[in-house]
């Protein structure tokens, strides 16, 4: 599996556009999250954005799912014919459909391909589009699904938004690379992960690797030093920070 980072963001920071990231394995892609300052860098990567399978969404916060409308109308706009998938959490249909109509009145009926709807739940697991789905509860100030990704024998956890839960350990238990939002550094905010906990929770999952992501703009741009140090005391995990553009071989 080849990660990318289109954004790695968290909502309103205005250097970094919001968590994004596309899985690619063989001709099978999905995006993982699309909030509304995504659409840009994805785009810039070109063809492989263009030839999507699938859209993950976590949870209905803004920052990871209100720019699905620009993303379905540069497709309609490019003519794809392939159907595309979108994921999410209980009541996922209904919300896109009602975001899409406002953003772009009767796109879905105009446009040249499908979009099939996958509701999940969490303790569900499947086959779809070429990766196996495996889902969990995180601790976050709305429902928020843990994805473990499975392709080529390899597996990644992405956490979405909020703090470990048993659930999530046991979710990501054996798999080899981690991405964990990391939104304080140490110190407990509600609903959210520190880098602590998210290095702690890889570690003992037993990950070589994790990159964290949806940091805090403030700590993200001004703590950046300290994290580093954080992560260079770690002796068996790989830790860091990805930039947009950024790639990952799992
Ligand atoms: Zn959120
Ligand atoms: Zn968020």
């Amino acid at each position: 599996m080849r990660v990318t980072f289109a954004g790695v963001g968290e909502a309103f920071d205005e250097n970094l556009p919001n968590t994004s990231i596309l899985v690619e394995s063989g001709t099978s892609s999905i995006l993982l999250d699309c909030g509304f300052s995504a659409p840009g860098p994805v785009w810039k990567l070109g063809d492989r954005a263009g030839r999507l399978d699938a859209i993950f969404v976590s949870h209905f916060h803004a920052d990871h799912y209100f720019g699905i409308p620009a993303l379905l109308a540069r497709f309609a706009e490019e003519g794809r014919k392939e159907r595309l998938t979108i994921l999410g959490p209980t009541g996922i249909e209904g919300r896109v459909r009602r975001l899409l109509e406002m953003a772009y009145s009767n796109i879905l009926a105009k446009a040249g391909f499908d979009v099939y709807f996958l509701e999940c739940t969490p303790g569900d697991e499947f086959k779809h589009a070429g990766f196996n789905f495996a889902f969990a509860m995180g601790d976050h100030l709305m429902p928020c699904l843990a994805l473990r990704l499975t392709a080529d024998g390899k597996s990644l956890l992405y956490s979405g938004d909020g703090r470990p839960t048993d659930s999530t350990r046991k979710l990501a238990r054996g798999c080899d690379f981690i991405i964990h939002e990391a939104y304080a550094l140490n110190r407990g905010v509600p609903g959210h992960g520190t880098v602590e906990a998210a290095l702690a929770f890889a570690a003992e999952s037993g990950a070589r690797a994790c990159a964290l992501i949806h940091m805090d703009r403030a700590v993200r741009h001004a703590k950046k030093d300290e994290i580093m140090g954080h992560i260079a005391s770690l002796s068996g995990l790989h830790g860091f920070l990805p930039e947009p553009g950024d790639t990952f071989d799992v």
